[in-house]
């Protein structure tokens, strides 16, 4: 759409914005003179002045859902360019990671500064400190998390996240299936940051979508020299997961089957991890994009399965090819009747779904041993082996043997 079938015409004497009323747009003036006025107690009316060319008005409608704070005419015919919420909102999602975090911090510091005019105007006095303290909090939390988000910047910049993949072992052969790929941040100063720490800032800074075309390239090619490697001929997996943000970039399915040819790979070879929640908070958007991905041969598999919403339905409308039941089942399973039962009750749902069952977290050989007989498919824990960088996975490859 060109600017120009946003600009709108308002004659001298109209009004543009009315006090009081809800409002989903702020205008430009691109030319003319508008009056901002105050409506008062009993009709009584006071002008806070003019604003003419290249002025915005109503733009605290885009940041907040509050209604109109004053009126504005037009004193002379007026040219505006009217910017919706819808398209400020798409092109904040659209801008650098880090002036999103810029901007929210002038929000939170806005609306914090709207409260206590609020409050101060409500009792008339100063504002209680809880609130105070509770607006410094979210400050100081915003303005930290734009630091950690700049740092993780330099870092996907300068290579210093690292991936280390764990072994998914077939329970049928015991023979190693696969792997996670699971992301680790080498910190000059700090260490090891874990991925539980950094992936929500990447997600809420935007700096995801980044970091997972490069997991993606990296699992891929390392997935090439594993498979160069090994001893054995069965392709192995590697399985990759993703955010809802990756799910709302284009050519997402286009540069996973990029990326795969490139490496000489087959599409069942990579494997896209996502959580319920994921599904719960994206349904359309992620719906097409995993048919589209199913449909070039990539496998889907929920994880964390069983942690995250009680309707089932959802496993109907997309496209899944394997659970993986989460952790916490398992730890309960050898000392919980109910928890025993449930997973049993997740592997036939899955299995009467033509989908195939992984379990996350086994860390002992009675685990395993039980799983097995459940008819459980797959499985991933320490007591297979730990996520390991790709030289000691290389290593731990060719010394495996099969625990009968
Ligand atoms: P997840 O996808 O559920 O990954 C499994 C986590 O469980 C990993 O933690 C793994 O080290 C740990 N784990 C595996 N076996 C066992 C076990 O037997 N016992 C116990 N106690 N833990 C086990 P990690 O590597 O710290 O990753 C944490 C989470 O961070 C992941 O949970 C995943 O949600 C997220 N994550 C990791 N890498 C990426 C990535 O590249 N992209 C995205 N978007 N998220 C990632
Ligand atoms: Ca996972
Ligand atoms: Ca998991």
């Amino acid at each position: 759409m060109s600017s120009n079938e946003n600009i709108k015409t308002v004659l001298a004497g109209a009004t543009i914005l009315q006090q009081g009323e809800d409002g989903d747009s702020a205008y430009i003036i691109e030319s003319g003179t508008v009056e901002i006025l105050i409506e008062k107690d009993m009709g009584l009316v006071q002008s806070l002045g003019t604003r003419g060319k290249g002025n915005i008005i109503g733009e605290m409608s885009l940041v907040d859902n509050k209604p109109r704070t004053a009126t504005i005419k037009a004193v002379e015919d007026c040219e505006l360019l009217e910017i919706t919420r819808n398209d400020f909102n798409r092109r904040v999602e659209n801008a650098d990671p880090v002036i999103q975090m810029v901007m929210q911090v002038i929000l939170a510091r806005y609306r914090d500064m709207i409260t206590r005019a609020h409050i101060l105007r409500r009792s008339g006095d100063i504002p209680a400190p809880e609130d105070m303290e509770k607006g410094f909090i979210q400050q100081a939390n915003a303005v930290e998390n734009i630091k950690f988000a700049n740092e993780l910047k330099e870092a996907i910049n300068k290579g210093h996240l690292e991936l280390y993949y764990q072994p998914i072992i077939d329970l049928q052969n015991n023979h190693i299936a696969g792997f996670e790929s699971l992301i680790r941040w080498k910190h000059p100063e700090k260490g090891m940051i874990p991925p539980d720490l950094f992936i929500p800032i990447a997600e809420e800074s935007g700096l995801i979508v980044e970091i997972s075309r490069q997991v993606v390239a990296k699992s891929c090619e390392a997935l090439r020299r594993i498979e160069d490697q090994k001893k054995s001929t069965a392709p192995l997996f590697i399985s990759v997961n993703f955010s809802a943000k990756d799910f709302t970039t284009s050519g997402f399915r286009e540069n996973l089957q990029n990326v795969i040819e490139n490496n000489g790979l087959e599409s069942s070879q990579l494997h896209i991890e996502i959580t319920e929640r994921l599904l719960m908070d994206q349904p359309s958007n992620a719906r097409d994009t995993l048919e589209d991905c199913r449909k070039i041969g990539i496998p889907i598999s929920i994880d964390d399965f069983g942690t995250g919403y009680s309707s089932l339905s959802y496993l109907h409308y997309f496209p899944i090819d394997i659970l993986k039941i989460d952790r916490s089942f398992i730890i309960h399973m050898e000392h919980d009747e109910s928890a025993r039962e449930l997973v049993k009750s997740i592997v036939a749902l899955g299995h009467n779904m033509k989908m195939s069952i992984v379990a996350e977290g086994i860390e002992d050989e009675n685990q395993a041993r039980m799983l097995k007989e459940m008819g459980v498919d797959k499985a991933q824990g320490f007591h297979f082996a730990r996520p390991m960088p790709e030289p000691d996975l290389i290593a731990f490859l060719q010394e495996y043997k099969p625990i009968v």
